[in-house]
This record gives C-alpha cells, structure tokens and sequence, in this order.
C-alpha cells in the first residue's frame, strides 16, 4: 500500500464492538466540561471556554474524533477543531452569524431549504451532527435544538421542490445528515428521488471524517437504491485518515457512490501546501476526488481560525504544478452576505495585446496564446438551448409537476 493509514486507539478502555457502532459513538458522545476531562488534559484556558461556548456554539464530539485528538498538546489540529477556545470570544475582523446569507428572504423559500444557485437546493434536514466543528459556518442553524424537520415543514420543503421543474440537484446538509437513522435517510432520499426533474442527490457528512463507522453496508445500500447518490465529505487534515475512515470511504466507493471532499483552510492547522498535497493524495488513492479547498467563512468566533487570502492563494500557486489536477481541489472564496462561490487561481497572464496574450507557466515557460479573430456559435446548439435558459431561471420559473 502506497500510505499507511493507522488504527485509531480508543482513549479509555471499551468494547470493541460498541467502539465500531455508529449510534454508541454518538450517544456516548462528549459534550461537557466534565465528559472532554476524560479525553483531554485541559488547559485553564480550555475549561474557561467551556462554559462561555454554550452560548455561542455548543461543544461536542465522538469518542473516537476526541481520541484522533492529542491528549495534552493544545496546538494539535484535530483537537483545535473540535474544543472551544477562549479566542472565540474575542471581537474579530469580522463575524457573521450568516455569512452565507442563508436566512435571507430571496434565499428561503421554505423553512429547510435553502434556494441560492438556480439549479439546486439544499435541504436542511437536520441541525444535529456528532461534532461541533469550532469553523462551523451555519451556526446560526446548526445545534440550535430543532433536530429532525417537522412533518409540516417536510412537506414545505417537498413542495417547493416538486413545484420548481428547473430544480436538478438536491443537497442535503444540516447539520449532518448522516446522523439520522437509515430509516429517515432512506425515506427523505426516496421521497426526492421520486421528483422526475431532480437529477442527483447529493448528502453532506463529516460522518466519514468523525464516526466512520456511520458508512455501513445498510447505509450504502440506501445510497445505492436512491442512485446517482454523490457523498460529499469533509476531511481537513491527513491526520484525519485513519484505517477506519480508509475502510468507510472504499466501501462507499466500491458501492458506486461518488465520493468527493472538501475541506477548508484553517490557520496553523492545514494552511501548507505540505499538508495540503498530503490530505490530497492519500484521498485520491482511496479514490475520493478532492474538490473544493474552502477560505474559512467569517463565522462567529472563528477570526482565529482564519487564515489570509494571500496564504491561501500562495499555497495554491505552490501546488501548481507538483500536484496533478485529479488531486488538486478548486480554491474557492465564499463571498459573504451570499454572494456565491469565487474561484480564485493564479494568475498566469502576464500581458495582453489585443486577442494575444502573453503567459508565464508554473515553471518559468513564457509564451503566446493567439485567439482566432472569429468565434462561431457551435453547430446544433438550437436544441439545447431551451434546456439551458430553463436551468438559468430555475429559482423563480414555477410548474406544476407534481
Ligand atoms: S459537521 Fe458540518 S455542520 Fe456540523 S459543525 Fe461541523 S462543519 Fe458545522
């Protein structure tokens, strides 16, 4: 094998049956000062944190995420993605309880979903995971008590959805998805896949990532029945990869689920271009597809959890290159206040004159690319462009399909 993928060893003694079932993970979760005691030898300014975060964003994590976690070394990654720390209090650069402008009215057309880009929503199924990430960007949704949706606010989201033809993909997020029982997963997938204009489904989960044993067969039977089913999962740090979430990942692979991560930049934890091509290729290997490398949103509390635009586009430029475009994930800045994805990569032009422009490559090359005077519109486009305008106006063209 091409990477060594370690075992993770529970921190204090227990079964080893119950250590690889999902729903033990997530009721023998740690939740407070006194359960992370167990796990961590906390620092005073740890403790403190502990009582001010249950205001801002509740704490939380797996048994087996916490034992991924140094014990008593503070700066270790996973475990300053999983504790509260005092710096969350701090007044930042800037903090917003919606960065992505999620509770906007244009932007919710129903309680649980969230209608940004025109051709896809995201439904909000639940505000429950199985770990508080401190980075979390929808803290203003999510661990905020409203667990599963209610019947009426299903059949909202349901509706809404049936009703908007333009509609292909259907995300669904939370909180995490995956930590509702496979009943629920199953249902909520089936009922969307019965909508004839949704094409892909795609679920959102750190399940991989905090409770890998959440990937079961029963799980990717599911996926496999509601097909095409794209899992997209949130890896941040190599460190994360253990043998377990080796094993998850090939097995939603081997059952034809499309996986693909994102992760997100985050200041003394992942921001090298080391550590970056290091995640990427071990998920590569395991053939997961490395898909977007986020800039960290400006949430509450998360200044210190931030890292620069300039770092991030540095560690870009220094991948460029040396890391294959398979591996590579698209640097993307989430504008704030929802202004949507921008993707941001090097820039290689270095003059332009008329349709010539001039490029310097990763490694010095200089060269011209001359444009044709004249562009054509392409042959036989006609019947593909109504299908075109129809995607362009999926957010306000409203059928009656049901
Ligand atoms: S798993 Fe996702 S939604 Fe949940 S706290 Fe972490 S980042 Fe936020």
């Amino acid at each position: 094998m091409a990477f060594n993928f370690p075992t993770v060893t529970p921190r204090v003694p227990v079964d080893p049956q119950q250590w690889m079932d999902w729903f033990w993970q997530m009721r023998k979760g740690l939740k407070t000062k006194e359960d992370f005691s167990e796990y961590f030898k906390l620092s005073l300014s740890e403790e403190m944190a502990f009582t001010q975060s249950q205001n801002l964003f509740r704490s939380q994590t797996t048994p087996y995420y916490a034992s991924l976690a140094s014990y008593d070394n503070v700066n270790d990654p996973i475990r300053r993605i999983l504790m509260p720390s005092g710096d969350e209090f701090k007044d930042g650069e800037q903090q917003m309880l919606d960065p992505l402008g999620e509770r906007q009215q244009g932007n919710r057309p129903a309680s649980r979903l969230v209608h940004r880009y025109s051709d896809r929503v995201l439904f909000l199924v639940t505000d429950l995971c199985s770990v508080y990430c401190r980075y979390c960007t929808r803290k203003h949704f999510t661990a905020t008590d409203q667990a599963f949706l209610s019947s009426s606010e299903y059949t909202e989201a349901l509706q809404y959805i049936r009703s908007h033809s333009g509609v292909r993909e259907v995300i669904f997020s939370g909180g995490d998805p995956l930590t509702l029982s496979d009943g629920l997963i199953d249902r909520v997938l089936s009922d969307v896949r019965q909508i004839p204009h949704v094409e892909i489904i795609r679920v959102h989960s750190r399940m991989p990532v905090v409770s890998p044993m959440r990937i079961t067969d029963d799980l990717v039977k599911i996926f496999k029945k509601n097909k095409p089913v794209f899992l997209i999962t949130h890896f941040n740090h190599p460190q994360e990869l253990s043998a377990e979430a080796a094993v998850a990942l090939e097995k939603l692979v081997d059952h034809g689920v499309p996986t693909l991560n994102q992760m997100v930049l985050l200041n003394g934890i992942n921001n090298h271009p080391a550590l970056i091509q290091a995640l990427s290729r071990r998920l590569l290997y395991l053939r997961v597809k490395p898909y977007y490398m986020f800039q960290c949103d400006p949430s509450l509390g998360t200044d210190h959890l931030r890292t620069s635009i300039e770092d991030s586009l540095e560690i870009q430029k220094e991948l460029w290159g040396h890391l294959s475009g398979l591996a590579m994930p698209t640097y993307i800045v989430d504008i704030p206040s929802g202004g949507g994805k921008a993707a941001l990569t090097p820039d290689f032009q270095t003059e332009q004159k008329g349709t010539v422009r001039k490029f310097k490559g990763w490694d010095g090359v200089e060269a011209e690319y001359k444009s044709p005077v004249k562009v054509i519109k392409p042959h036989g486009i006609d019947s593909y462009i109504e299908e075109w305008e129809q995607l362009k106006r999926a957010k306000v063209s409203s059928t009656a399909s049901t």
